[in-house]
């Protein structure tokens, strides 16, 4: 091949109640931000700090929408976490400024393919083929800081098929959101656009073809998927 002829990729976005789409740049994650879920996963929540993870913008499941069951994995686990959307970015941000540059909130579901990251856990491998696959991250809309507040407490769930499975409060987090962005912030430029999952609490398990997830935070939209 000596030319190609296909179009820049499109911007992924995600609708919010301001009148235009609010456009995804990167998504980050944080692994290990609940004590309870940190110890289900063999971490010493008490000692280590929070670190990171990516997923691309294109792994972004809108809301309503059916996840097709992912190759390569028989242990697929939903992972219920606070989403935070930035509005502003920059290096070194201080904790007492993040409020301010955060345009809003959302739910989503870090969808994780457990066997395959045990494995690369396991050999020191990365992590992204178990985390940063196609439709890995489900999102609800955004519900804009200004109708929000903060978000440092507020009940976190999620229910498969109706049954409760994960159940806990914002404050258990362990770094709150101004300490995560940031620690974020002094790796890397963290900039508008920018999507931040913040760990999710216990209760991590496996979902089948078929199964209906609910994932729901105090004031924001709920989530609602299937896997197909
Ligand atoms: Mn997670």
């Amino acid at each position: 091949m000596s030319d190609y002829t296909f179009a820049a990729p499109p911007v992924v976005s995600l609708m919010s109640m301001s009148a235009k789409p609010y456009p995804v740049r990167r998504i980050f994650c944080v692994g290990q931000n609940y004590k309870e879920h940190a110890k289900e996963m063999g971490g010493n929540p008490d000692v280590d700090p929070p670190f990171f993870f990516m997923k691309p913008a294109s792994a972004i499941l809108q809301n309503g929408e059916v996840m097709p069951y992912p190759p390569g994995t028989s242990n697929l686990h939903h992972e219920v976490e606070l989403v935070v959307a930035m509005a502003m970015g920059g290096r070194d941000i201080p904790p007492e400024k993040v409020n301010d540059m955060i345009f809003g909130y959302a739910v989503g579901l870090d969808m994780t393919k457990r066997d395959v990251q045990n494995e690369a856990r396991k050999k020191g491998r990365p992590w992204e083929m178990s985390k940063a696959f196609d439709f890995s991250a489900p999102c609800s809309s955004i519900t804009p800081g200004m109708y929000t507040g903060a978000m440092a407490k507020g009940r976190i769930q999620c229910k498969v098929n109706g049954e409760l499975r994960q159940d806990a409060d914002l404050s258990d987090m362990i770094w709150g959101v101004p300490q995560i962005v940031h620690h974020l912030s002094r790796q890397v430029e963290v900039c508008p656009g920018d999507l931040i999952f913040t760990g999710t609490p216990a209760g991590v398990g496996p979902v089948v073809k078929g199964d209906k997830l609910e994932a729901t935070i105090a004031g924001l939209e709920p989530l609602l998927i299937e896997i197909g």
